[in-house]
């Protein structure tokens, strides 16, 4: 069995990112600059959004971080995104979600400029991706491509089994390895709460990616041997050893299911650091101006 190490692989594509980027400064071009916009103060969020800031400056990328009210109106957020969109300093922008309840998060979304829609939610990308043209592609799925590539496994002909339909990683994972490319050219399955008889569809999988929210939830009786497995899977659980009071726990029964894999991506140190590596990828690109 072999780790897939996201450590690892975020490091390769943030070192390839650094390397491009001193050599656009040395050239008197202007570093890729992100925008992220942050509204309210909800714990998850605020970590997500510190990290992405921090992976910028580590690549030598600029950021802005744009904090707003949990109370802002929408029409005065919309202003925001606008004023963002017309900024031609900022190459990338990224809200983080979810929003407060009050304001209308598929109107953000589809406001932000499709160039600049580094997260890949707008629906100009998300019907690009699915015909196979250049498109930003949601950084989950687009991280668990680059770690696949890294580690050089097939995925022609394969079946995979994805777990969890959601718009921003488990339709577009499904979308992705179903795609005639490479990594690519999968029997894709795609499950959901509503899937009858997962533990055998899941058996007869050679690639299952989890991303349903439930920890644990992939025992080792679903899982085939040599099969590989990727947990993209993050829930907070209490724990009180720890000083946070809460430990990251993934998709899958890790002890049990990893002596049966070909390899297998651990929660944390697994797809959660390829998330942030494939956002700085699709920040880059939206500065290069080439379609992504
Ligand atoms: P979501 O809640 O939007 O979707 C969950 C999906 O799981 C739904 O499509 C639902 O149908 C399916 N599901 C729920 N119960 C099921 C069951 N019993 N059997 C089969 N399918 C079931 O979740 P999401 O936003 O896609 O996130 C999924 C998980 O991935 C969460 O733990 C989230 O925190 C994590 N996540 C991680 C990263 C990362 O960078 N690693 C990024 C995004 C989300």
């Amino acid at each position: 069995m072999k780790i897939l190490d996201g450590k690892l692989v975020a490091q390769a594509v943030k070192d390839k990112l650094k390397e491009k980027t001193n050599s656009l400064i040395q050239q008197n071009f202007k570093p890729p600059h992100l925008a992220a916009v942050l509204i309210g103060s909800n714990g998850a969020s605020e970590t997500y959004v510190a990290s992405k800031i921090k992976s910028c400056a580590e690549v030598g990328f600029t950021s802005t971080l744009i904090r707003l009210d949990e109370n802002i109106s929408e029409k005065t957020l919309v202003e925001e995104i606008e004023s963002l969109n017309n900024n031609d300093d900022i190459n990338g922008i990224l809200v983080q979600l979810p929003l407060p309840k009050h304001i209308n998060e598929e109107k953000i979304i589809n406001l932000i400029s499709p160039a600049k829609d580094v997260d890949g939610f707008h629906p100009i990308n998300v019907g690009r991706m699915v015909q196979g043209s250049p498109a930003f592609v949601p950084a989950t799925p687009y991280g668990i491509i680059l770690m696949l590539e890294h580690y050089k496994i097939e995925t022609v002909g394969k079946n995979v089994v994805v777990i969890g339909r959601s718009n921003i990683v488990g339709r577009p994972m499904s979308i992705l390895l179903s795609r005639n490319t490479n990594p690519g050219n999968s029997t894709v399955t795609l499950c959901h709460s509503r899937t009858k008889n997962l533990e055998e569809i899941c058996k007869q999988a050679d690639i299952i990616v989890a991303a349903l929210g439930i920890p644990g939830f992939l025992t080792a009786d679903m899982v085939k041997e040599n099969a590989v497995v990727i947990d993209v899977g993050i829930t907070r659980v209490t724990d009180t050893t720890k000083k946070s009071g809460f430990a990251i726990k993934g998709d899958v029964d890790f002890e049990n299911v990893a002596p049966k894999c070909s390899y297998i991506s651990p929660v944390p140190g697994g797809v959660g650091l390829m998330t942030i590596a494939a956002l700085l990828m699709n920040t880059y690109k939206a500065s290069s101006k080439a379609p992504p």
